[in-house]
């Protein structure tokens, strides 16, 4: 049967500085469907000189172009009609996170309405945000004022490129900055439909261009000393470099980095919220998302009672092909993530500990890069499967003595992105999640949500994104000191 396809005005163009452009080459890049391993399209793959190109566009609009010199109201009203396009276009979003990443559609419907609510959601917290303070200062006043921070490169993952894409190009553009937008070549469809919309609403020559690129075009990009700012989403081991290469030339720059988030179960909290609720956030597009919860840590009293049911839930999760809207878990993205997964998966048996459910490749599916999703128990903290983000459907239980311990293991982990305490208490699900060091911490697994801050702790990143804080990113703070009544 023919996959479904999203509908691309320009597949075989790149978009830069707001307009459809030939690239540089006839290079394109593969999309591959993970549940077939069919080559499902082909899209124009960037190159240096069309990265050139996009940073010299968004240099020229942010130096002697309109766009950092409007008012707020005028860059928000852009934003608003964007989502208006982008609300037009959910199917085809739909459609191409599926056949791109593998994420059963029900989950893709469900997700991509972010993609315009993140754009009016940014509109909003412009249109109350400070960019102007007049404060007292000896001798007169001072205005404390947020500037445009520049030409923003922001670099986009594969695993959620829509929304990810949005909360680094909304505030970005909302500031006043020009934005070079970085999407990866596993994962580009979203970002062009993106484009397509950005074309829409006519926003001035040179603010936007989105480009999809490999590594090596990318590292041009964070180098290129015309961009004055990085904003990266993706692994800790390329925010590491990326953040590095920024420092050398002490470009700004911002990281959302990797997560290996615990879930501290207390003996007071039901099962049967309990459990919905973890196979829910560990299995977040088929456990390829970075805020996923991956360690239940629980009380031996508890453990046989939670490791059964857990064991239970996932084993009925029905593996198979993401576009039927039964499917619960679809392939891992790519032959490369499955590999890794099942490198860990051996791992973790051959450092102790226990299959619950799970560990193989399901026998029914010969095609597509699929595991079964897998329970370990019996895991002790410092095992790889329980210290490394394996971006998979694989969760690990670990057994705590007592309160003070479960904090010490959700602590210890290079990584501090995300978190939950299921307890029916709430006064003490607070206190401990004031002595958990991670970005967010969920009373019961709630949320995350976008109109709140959401960032990293540690080895999880710097910054926080999805809130009006997204906007401080993109923002430079400057002091004009007023000998004189303030205006
Ligand atoms: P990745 O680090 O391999 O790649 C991310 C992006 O960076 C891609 O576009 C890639 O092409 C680009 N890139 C890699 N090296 C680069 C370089 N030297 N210069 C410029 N660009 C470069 O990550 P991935 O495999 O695409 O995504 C999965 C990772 O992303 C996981 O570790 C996950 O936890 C993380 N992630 C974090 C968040 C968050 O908000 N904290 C959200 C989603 C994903």
């Amino acid at each position: 049967m023919a996959l479904p396809h999203p509908h691309l005005a320009h597949p075989d163009k790149l978009f830069i500085g707001g307009q459809w452009v030939t690239p540089s080459t006839a290079n394109t890049f593969a999309i591959v469907h993970p549940g077939t391993e069919e080559v499902a399209m082909r899209v124009a793959e960037a190159r240096e000189a069309d990265i050139d190109r996009a940073v010299a566009a968004a240099r020229d609009a942010f130096d002697n172009g309109p766009w950092p010199r409007l008012a707020v109201a005028e860059r928000v009203r852009y934003l608003r009609a964007l989502a208006e396009q982008l609300d037009q276009r959910l199917d085809d979003l739909a459609i191409a996170h599926t056949l791109q990443i593998g994420v059963p559609i029900s989950m893709s419907r469900a997700t991509v309405p972010t993609i315009p609510a993140d754009a009016r959601a940014f509109a909003d917290y412009a249109d109350n945000y400070k960019f102007e303070e007049v404060r007292a200062a000896q001798g007169g006043h001072a205005l404390v004022t947020r500037e445009p921070i520049g030409v923003v490169a922001a670099i986009v993952p594969w695993n959620l490129p829509g929304h990810l894409g949005m909360i680094k190009m909304c505030p970005a553009l909302l500031a006043g900055c020009t934005v070079v937008v970085k999407p990866s070549p596993e994962a580009p469809l979203d970002s062009l439909i993106i484009a397509e919309c950005a074309e829409k609403i006519g926003l001035p020559e040179g603010v936007l261009s989105i480009l999809p690129a490999g590594r090596e075009v990318g590292d041009r990009l964070i180098r290129d000393l015309r961009v004055d700012k990085v904003s990266f989403t993706g692994s800790t081991a390329a925010g590491k470099h990326i953040g590095a290469v920024c420092m050398e030339r002490v470009a700004r720059v911002s990281l959302e980095l990797g997560g290996k988030s615990a879930a501290i179960v207390m003996d007071d909290a039901p099962l049967a919220h309990v459990i919905p609720a973890l196979v829910g956030m560990s299995t977040l597009l088929n456990g390829q998302a970075c805020m996923a919860l991956t360690r239940v840590l629980v009380s031996k009293a508890r453990k046989p009672e939670l490791v059964a049911a857990l064991g239970a839930a996932y084993a009925a999760l029905k593996v198979g092909d993401p576009f039927d809207p039964a499917t619960r878990i679809g392939p891992l993205a790519t032959a490369v993530q499955r590999e890794r997964v099942e490198r860990y998966i051996d791992s973790g048996v051959n450092e102790g500990a226990r299959v619950v459910t799970g560990g193989k490749r399901p026998e029914h599916l010969t095609q597509g890069y699929f595991v079964e999703p897998t329970v370990f128990t019996n895991v002790d903290n410092r095992m790889k499967i329980a210290q490394e983000e394996i971006f998979g459907p694989v969760i690990s239980i670990i057994e705590y003595e007592n309160e003070d311990h479960a904090v010490a293991i959700a602590n210890d982990s290079l990584y501090g992105l995300s978190g939950a305490i299921f307890t029916a208490d709430a006064k003490r699900a607070l206190a401990l999640a004031r002595r958990i060091r991670s970005g967010t911490v969920a009373h019961n697994a709630m949320g995350p949500q976008a109109c709140l801050p959401f960032g990293g702790y540690k080895q999880s990143g710097i910054g926080r994104e999805g809130s009006p804080e997204g906007i401080d990113l993109y923002t430079e703070i400057k002091t004009i000191y007023l000998n004189g009544p303030a205006a």
